[in-house]
């Protein structure tokens, strides 16, 4: 009798230090389990790359670790015989970036299924085109981790780095989450000298985040908008940091044409005109 070998389909979520590309993380890296510790671990990471393992295995928030690793098993017809990545989206792009973008969550069947933010889905084809038109990314598309792409001068973090169901993290969710983007920001800001926040939840988001890296936020806080703008400075720095809104490249708004790759382009052509005249090109 002769039979088919077939090799299995390696384990979803993927195990840390497994072997997926780019994962940040080992069987050592430290887990937080609640939101007390994702404050320590958060405030305690020391680097980036420490910071991004951390993020990578973190189960503090019980309804979305469940939701994660539900679709990661059950997965989508179309991408049955993968290995989803199944765990949180750490930031992704450069150590010294220019320009932050700031999205809301990771898809379910995108970042959770590739383990890089805004990769392998709609919203993410039409960003990185996006992206790619304007010089912030190395190639076209981003279809899985480990594909070549790369962000140049930019990083992209989520406001709450697993995804949700429905695509709607609660709001104690995006708060146990905020630290991992505190630490992240604090890490990076220096350097930056702008933000775009994809849609209004990583709007509101983005606000305690700068003032709780010393920036000083307007207040009232600026209202959203596709290209509202704000500049905000921490003491001592010449320069200003522009915070950009940005409708979010959902399939919802580029289907309806709310926003289009033109409108994005626009934004990210002006985020970079304002890090190129604040001394970062
Ligand atoms: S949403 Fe953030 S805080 Fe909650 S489990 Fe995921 S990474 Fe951890």
């Amino acid at each position: 009798m002769t039979g088919r070998v077939t090799s299995p389909t390696p384990p979803s979520p993927v195990p840390p230090g497994s072997g997926w590309p780019d994962d940040p993380a080992t069987p050592a890296t430290p887990v937080a389990d609640g939101p007390e510790s994702v404050r320590e671990l958060a405030a305690t990471a020391g680097t980036l790359a420490e910071l991004t393992a951390r993020q990578s295995v973190c189960r503090a928030c019980p309804r979305l670790v469940e939701w994660r690793e539900r679709v990661a098993t059950e997965k989508r017809r179309s991408f049955l015989g993968e290995q989803y990545w199944g765990r949180p989206i750490p930031g992704w792009g450069s150590d010294t970036p220019r320009i932050l973008i700031a999205g809301l969550a990771p898809a379910a069947h995108g970042g959770n299924r590739t383990g890089r933010v805004f990769t392998g889905d709609r919203s993410g084809d039409v960003l990185y085109a996006s992206l790619w038109r304007t010089g912030l990314a190395a190639q076209p598309t981003s279809v899985t981790a480990g594909d070549g792409q790369r962000l140049i001068g930019a990083r992209m973090v989520a406001a709450v780095r697993c995804a949700p169901p429905q695509n709607k993290p609660a709001t104690d969710e995006r708060d146990t989450c905020a630290p991992w983007l505190t630490a992240e920001l604090e890490m990076v800001a220096d350097g930056l000298r702008s933000v775009v926040c994809l849609g209004h939840f990583a709007w509101q988001a983005m606000w305690p985040q700068l003032a709780a890296t010393g920036f000083a936020v307007p207040r009232p806080r600026p209202v959203f908008g596709h290209g509202a703008e704000a500049v905000v400075a921490r003491a001592g720095q010449q320069h200003g940091l522009l915070v950009i809104g940005c409708y979010h490249p959902s399939q919802q708004n580029t289907f309806t044409g709310r926003v289009t790759g033109a409108m994005l382009d626009q934004v990210f052509r002006r985020a970079s005109e304002h890090a190129a005249a604040n001394g970062v090109a």
